[in-house]
Order: structure tokens, then C-alpha cells, then sequence
């Protein structure tokens, strides 16, 4: 390898705004994802501010055959930013926003742009991001790279749907734009699709040209109370079977709710209950109170449930707050694990049940939250007294079992939060090989040297 400190040196002259740390100087909180119970090593970090730095790290990582791992905001729940030696290439500095088009409603970001930002720029504009994952510190390049989901893809759909182009640095170093500004495009291999979701496995991210929409002009939330969470979740078929369009539909157990109020120090409304629908409607202003009131009636008609427009903005604002800090509230409290698993909608029940009975058999709490709306089940695997030496192993047995039955119901391992290290067993048990061997295969011809996340979802 040609000797590290002499290329540092080379690459601080050409880069002069680049980051560059070597060895033990690269602190853990880069060599990690959001939950921290892991770090890896690296021997290079990189935190770059242009394609072109991007380009010339990986011409240095390529050339040595060093392993590179891609770090946007490090919020994944997966493991996929904990680095297994190589390179560490930090993009979150590459954060400027670079053309925003009205009349094309399209805005061109770097990757390392956050959610939030990007976020309230368009909304300032009268326009609309609907991908709406609930981690907002999360950088666009990362949400493409996991093609993210969140609360709004029921009626939207997930981050791929807004993705229009990409510029991407492939291993070697070369640049490569994917896509076009056009809404339709039937030409060729559409090989933007393959890094949306690619888990930073196929090269580096760098531009990103992005679809808008108009700005809903209202928004209206209405909290409905359940004796049970099955009850709730089949509420769900209900209301599509019902055509009343939900922007979102999340559902939660009042169980995972008292970790939630304990976090942020508010109350959720509707105690009585046991499990919670929290649905959304968006369009214009004056239709919005009769699609609430076509919601209740749907599901009053078919559940004893209770039921609260959020209008009074402090309720609405507790209800979404605590919705909002769930998986930090959990993670706050002790040892856990994050299951990002989803079904078909008619099979959500049938999951739900499953996992309560699992729950008592293997004497491990889990607690469940999600986005009902779209089959996508979030659990807190929780390690409560278990002995640490013992979790591993008791976990292993949980999560066996769970995604066994998960692919049973034609279920998959990651509806949202990607595969990464932490799912990759379970995945590979389950996957079919043809499928397996031609997403390698691919890989190979775009990352012959497998440096990208090796060892990370599908890839050797
Ligand atoms: C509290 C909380 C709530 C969450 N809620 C949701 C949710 O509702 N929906 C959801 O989908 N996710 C959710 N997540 C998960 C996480 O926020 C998403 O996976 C997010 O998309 C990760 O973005 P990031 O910038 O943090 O990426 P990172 O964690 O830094 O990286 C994630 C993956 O993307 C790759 N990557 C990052 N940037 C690039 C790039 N520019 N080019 C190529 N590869 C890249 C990395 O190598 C890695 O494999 C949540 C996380 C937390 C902590």
C-alpha cells in the first residue's frame, strides 16, 4: 500500500477543507450507528466537502483494496455505519443545497443536507418533501441510501418514489449521473433504482435530485383508542377498504406509550385504552372535517373505540412528540433491539398475535409500534433483567423464530431501516439463493474488490 501518511499529507494539499483523521484519532461516535452498542475500526477517516474529494479518497481506497464504509448522519438502527477496518468517508459536511425549481418542483441537494433542513426550505416555498421518516437529523444521501419509509408513505410512498437522479462516485473513483429531471423514464436499465436502498454497498452518493409537491394546505390528526392492539390494526383494513386515503396511519400500544411520556414529560390523551391508531388526513381545508368524521363512523361501525380530533394544538403536539421520541425513549431506557419488520396489510393481526405469544413463551418483552398503514412492524426487543451474558444467545432464539414466522406470512426482514449488519443472519437464512447470488453479482461488476460495507446485508 502506498504509505497512508504520505498520501494524507498529499490529499491535505489538494483538500485543504477536508478532515482527515488516521488511527486512534478517529473517535468512536464515527465507527458506530444510532444505538452505539457496537464499534468497529478503521484506519482512515475522511469528512469530505466535495465529489471531487469523494473521487480522489476512493481512488486511494481502490487502489489499496481498503474497505470503505459510508457514514451520512450515523442514525441507522442496523449497523451499517460500524466500519470493519478501511476507510470511513463522512458525507455529512457535504450539505449544501444546490438549486431549488419551482416550476419543476425538484430541489438539487447534496447527500448530506438533513431531513428537517430540506424539510422546512421546501415548505417555506409553498412545496412539499413527503418522505417523512421519523429520525429528522437523518441526511437525505443516508435516506436514499436506505430508500427510508416513515409515517408518510402510506399515501406517498417511501423515499425511492421521490428520487428523480443521483450523481454517484462508484469504487473507482469515476462519476456517474443516474436518472434524469423527467417524470417518466423508459430508457434503459433505470440504475438509479439500484443504489436507492443499496445501504452504501455500490459507491458514495453525491447529488441527489430530488421530486416535490405542492403543499397540502391542512393537515388533520384524529388519536383513536382501542381495547387491543389487534383490534387497532384491523381497524386498518377498515379504513382503505372504507377509500378514505389516511396520509399516515401509525399505530402504538399503550405499553410503549409510558416510556414515551416519561421521555419528553407529556401526557397521551385517551389513557382508558390499550392500543392506539394515530391517522392523518392532508389536502385542502374544508374537506378535512368530513374525512374525520368518515373515520369515525368507519370504524365506530365495526369497534368500540374512542375517538379525538387533534385539535387543540398542546394535545396534538403531546401525541406527536411522544409518537415521535418512541424509539429514543426505549433506547433511553436500557438494552434493546429494533425490528423493522413488515407483512401484507391482511396479515398484520395475525403477526401481532404471534409475537405476544413468542413474547411469553421465550419470556422476553416486546413491545410494538409502526406504521400500520402499510404492514411495516417496529418492536423493542427489550432485555429488561435478562443477564447480559445471556442476551445474545435468548435474542438469537427470539429473532429465529420471529423472522422465520415473518417470511411464513411473505414477510420481509427490513421494511425501512435496511439490513446492515444487525439483520444479516436472519436475512440470509431467509433469502432465496438465485436472488442472493444475482444481487452479489451485480455488485461484483460495479465493486469488483467488495470494498463497499463487505460483510454488511447481502453483500460477501
Ligand atoms: C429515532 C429514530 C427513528 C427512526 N425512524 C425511521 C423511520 O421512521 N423510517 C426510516 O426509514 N428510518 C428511520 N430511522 C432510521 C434512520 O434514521 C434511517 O435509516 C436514515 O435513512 C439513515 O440516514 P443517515 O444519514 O443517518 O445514514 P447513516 O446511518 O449514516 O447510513 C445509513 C446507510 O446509508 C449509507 N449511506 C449514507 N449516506 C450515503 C451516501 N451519501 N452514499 C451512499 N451510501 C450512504 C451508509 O453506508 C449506511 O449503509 C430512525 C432512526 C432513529 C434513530
Amino acid at each position: 500500500m502506498e504509505h497512508l501518511s504520505d498520501w494524507v499529507i498529499e490529499f491535505k494539499r489538494a483538500y485543504p477543507e477536508a478532515e482527515v483523521l488516521v488511527g486512534a484519532e478517529i473517535p468512536a461516535a464515527v465507527r458506530t450507528d444510532f444505538l452505539g452498542a457496537e464499534v468497529g475500526t478503521a484506519e482512515l477517516y475522511i469528512k469530505v466537502h466535495s465529489s471531487a474529494e469523494v473521487s480522489a479518497a476512493l481512488k486511494f481506497a481502490h487502489a489499496n483494496q481498503l474497505p470503505v464504509t459510508v457514514r451520512g448522519a450515523g442514525t441507522n438502527l442496523v449497523g451499517s455505519t460500524i466500519p470493519h477496518g478501511g476507510l470511513v468517508l463522512d458525507v455529512s459536511a457535504l450539505n449544501r443545497v444546490l438549486a431549488l425549481d419551482e416550476d419543476n418542483r425538484t430541489i438539487l441537494v447534496e447527500p448530506g443536507v438533513k431531513l428537517c433542513d430540506l424539510q422546512a426550505l421546501v415548505e417555506s416555498r409553498g412545496l412539499f418533501y413527503p418522505p417523512d421518516p421519523a429520525e429528522k437529523q437523518a441526511t437525505i444521501g443516508g435516506n436514499i441510501a436506505t430508500n427510508a419509509g416513515g409515517m408518510r408513505a402510506v399515501k406517498y410512498g417511501v423515499t425511492r418514489d421521490f428520487v428523480l437522479a443521483l450523481e454517484v462516485v462508484l469504487p473507482d473513483g469515476s462519476l456517474v449521473e443516474l436518472g434524469s429531471p423527467c417524470l417518466k423514464d423508459a430508457t434503459g436499465l433505470n440504475l438509479k433504482h439500484l443504489f436507492i436502498g443499496s445501504e452504501g454497498s455500490l459507491g458514495v452518493i453525491t447529488k441527489c435530485l430530488l421530486r416535490l409537491i405542492a403543499k397540502p394546505e391542512a393537515t388533520a390528526h384524529a388519536l383513536i383508542g382501542f381495547k387491543s392492539l389487534a383490534e387497532g390494526i384491523s381497524a386498518v383494513n377498515t379504513l382503505y377498504a372504507a377509500n378514505l386515503a389516511p396520509t399516515a396511519i401509525e399505530f402504538v400500544e399503550k405499553k410503549v406509550i409510558a416510556f414515551g411520556e416519561q421521555f419528553v414529560k407529556a401526557e397521551f390523551p385517551l389513557p382508558e385504552y390499550q392500543a392506539y391508531l394515530v391517522v392523518t388526513f392532508d389536502g385542502k381545508a374544508e374537506s378535512l372535517p368530513s374525512q374525520l368524521e368518515a373515520c369515525r363512523q368507519a370504524i365506530s361501525a365495526q369497534h368500540e373505540i374512542g375517538f379525538l380530533p387533534l385539535t387543540d394544538p398542546v394535545v396534538a403536539q403531546n401525541v406527536w412528540t411522544i409518537r415521535a421520541a418512541l424509539a429514543k425513549a426505549v433506547q433511553a431506557s436500557g438494552v434493546w433491539e429494533p425490528v423493522d419488520t413488515v407483512v401484507p396489510l391482511k396479515s398484520i393481526v395475525t403477526l401481532i398475535d404471534d409475537i405476544a405469544a413468542l413474547s411469553a413463551q421465550e419470556g422476553v418483552r416486546i413491545l410494538a409500534f409502526g406504521h400500520a398503514g402499510d404492514g411495516n412492524v417496529h418492536l423493542c426487543i427489550l432485555k429488561d433483567e435478562i443477564p447480559l451474558a445471556q442476551w445474545p444467545q435468548r435474542l438469537e432464539r427470539v429473532l429465529t423464530q420471529l423472522y422465520a414466522r415473518v417470511y411464513e406470512l411473505q414477510g420481509k426482514v427490513a421494511a425501512e431501516h435496511g439490513v446492515g449488519r444487525h439483520k444479516r443472519q436472519y436475512f440470509l437464512a431467509q433469502v432465496d439463493p438465485t436472488e442472493l447470488q444475482l444481487m452479489r453479482l451485480i455488485k461484483h461488476s460495479i465493486d469488483p474488490y467488495n470494498q463497499f460495507n463487505r460483510g454488511c446485508g447481502y453483500a460477501e
